[in-house]
């Protein structure tokens, strides 16, 4: 958390900094252990004070800032990657104590742009494109969970023997699911967390891709999941609602909102809390001989 629907919305609320330019970057008084942020600010000011930012995109879990063109500039990125707790908000952060990174912005309705983060493991890296390419490839960070194919997503992992829901979570596998959409991806195509990737067919696969595509376009819709320690905020500090329609997660012992004949259950897995109803995804009988 925050997973692809949470970043896509910060992503689309920063939108009234495109065409701003940058006036300073800030990195404010923290008593915390400092966060990444590379290069070293006095570089980071050098490169990218008076930029205009040219493009907001989103490369799995992260917020990538695109600057324009400039002289002799390459088009550099500033990707923001929130990791658990990070927030990117143009309106007044939750508190003052963890605010991490900012930028001053001139010539827009935008005038601050912050990078807030209670736990301090999210990040904010200035990239040329050509680092970009290397950091971010195909290779290190798998297709876009909303633009994989369902037959790229079954090529990428019918021969694993992992387990769905691990699977899910591989960043370079496929891009953008974390564990709380991964139990709501599979409660939704009814396909067992536990079924191991190698013994699935082609049409649990197509339904795995469908519901996939189906439970994060929702989540978006509804500007993510704040869940109950309320961390997660859009851009304008407001929360999500999508927590209010999850079909399973967190919802331990209370009916499937689907078939109404089961509850669901928790168990752990790869160190995680997976949530699902075994009513609607039902453990074969070949997976139980393992
Ligand atoms: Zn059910």
């Amino acid at each position: 958390m925050p997973e692809l629907p949470e970043v896509e919305t910060m992503r689309r609320g920063l939108t009234p900094v495109l065409g701003s330019r940058v006036a300073e970057v800030i990195r404010p008084r923290c008593k915390l252990r400092p966060i990444e942020i590379a290069p070293r600010l006095s570089t980071f000011r050098r490169l990218v004070m008076g930029r205009t930012i040219a493009k907001l995109d989103r490369v799995g879990k992260r917020v990538v800032i695109e600057l324009g063109v400039n002289g002799k500039h390459q088009p550099d990125s500033i990707v923001i990657e929130p990791r658990m707790t990070g927030l990117v908000l143009l309106a007044e952060p939750p508190d003052r104590a963890h605010l991490r990174f900012g930028l001053r912005l001139e010539g827009g309705p935008a005038s601050e742009l912050w990078f807030w983060d209670r736990r301090g493991l999210g990040s904010v890296r200035l990239v040329s494109a050509a680092e970009f390419a290397v950091r971010y490839g195909l290779d290190r960070v798998g297709p876009d969970a909303l633009r994989i194919s369902a037959h790229e997503l079954a090529s990428r992992l019918a021969a694993s023997r992992r387990e769905i829901k691990v699977a899910l979570l591989d960043q370079r596998a496929v891009a953008g699911i974390g564990n709380l959409y991964a139990s709501e991806i599979l409660h939704l195509a009814g396909v067992h967390p536990r079924r191991r990737c190698n013994q699935l067919r082609a049409a649990e696969w197509r339904a795995i891709h469908d519901a996939t595509r189906e439970v994060l376009e929702l989540a978006i819709c509804y500007e993510g999941s704040t869940l109950g320690d309320g961390t997660y905020r859009n851009a304008l500090n407001e929360a999500g609602n999508y927590q209010n329609h999850h079909r399973v997660y967190d919802r331990a012992r209370q009916p499937c909102t689907r078939c109404a004949s089961s509850v669901i259950e928790r168990f752990v897995q790869a160190q995680r809390s997976t949530f699902y109803c075994p009513g609607c995804q039902p453990l074969g009988r070949r997976q139980v001989e393992k």
